[in-house]
C-alpha cells in the first residue's frame, strides 16, 4: 500500500486531544466535532453519523453529518459529504496527508471514497458488523483492487459512538 507516510507516529487516542474531549486551548477535538455532527443528524431524523476531515496542519477542513433523507440522496453519507467539502476547499480531488474522523465504521462506498481521496488516516468510533466495509463485509482496504489504504484506527470513543446509535434506533422501534 502506498501511503504509510514518512510522518508516521503512534497516534495517541487519549492523551493529546485528538480523541474525544477537548484539545489543549479549549478547541474541541475532531472526534468531538464528529459527535456534534452526528447529534445534529439524529435531531433531523437521520442515522447519527458525523465525519470531520483534518489537514496535515491540524486545520478542520470539513465537518458533516449524515443526510440521505434530507438530500434525497442515498450517497449523502457523512464521510462523502465531508470529503466533497474538504476537496472543494482545497481545490483538489485528493486529500493527501489529511485524516478523517467518523463516528461509525465506514460502509464500502465511503471506504472507496476515502481510498480515492488518498486519506492518510481513518479514525472511526463504533464498529459496524451489519454495514461496515472496513473491518467487516468487503473489507475494502484489504482488496487487491484497492490502490491506497489509509492507516485505520477503529474503536475511538467506541462506547459513546455505539450508544448514540443504539439510543437512536431504540427510539424508532
Ligand atoms: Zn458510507
Amino acid at each position: 500500500m502506498t501511503c504509510m507516510s514518512e510522518k508516521m507516529k503512534a497516534p495517541s487516542v487519549t492523551g493529546d486531544g485528538l480523541a474525544g474531549g477537548t484539545a489543549a486551548g479549549g478547541r474541541p477535538s475532531p472526534m468531538e466535532l464528529a459527535f456534534a455532527e452526528a447529534e445534529q443528524a439524529a435531531a433531523a431524523g437521520e442515522v447519527p453519523v458525523g465525519a470531520v476531515i483534518v489537514s496535515p496542519e491540524g486545520e478542520i477542513l470539513a465537518a458533516a453529518g449524515n443526510r440521505p433523507k434530507a438530500a434525497n440522496d442515498p450517497t449523502a453519507h457523512a464521510e462523502l459529504l465531508a470529503i466533497r467539502e474538504a476537496c472543494a476547499k482545497l481545490g483538489s480531488e485528493r486529500l493527501i496527508d489529511c485524516d478523517l474522523y467518523v463516528t461509525l465504521e465506514p460502509c464500502a462506498m465511503c471506504a472507496a471514497a476515502i481510498s480515492f481521496a488518498r486519506i492518510r488516516r481513518l479514525y472511526f468510533g463504533a464498529y459496524d458488523p451489519k454495514g461496515g466495509g472496513v473491518e467487516h463485509g468487503p473489507r475494502f482496504f484489504g482488496q487487491p483492487t484497492c490502490h491506497h489504504a489509509p492507516e485505520v484506527i477503529g474503536g475511538l470513543n467506541e462506547t459513546r459512538a455505539s450508544e448514540m446509535l443504539k439510543a437512536f434506533f431504540a427510539e424508532r422501534r
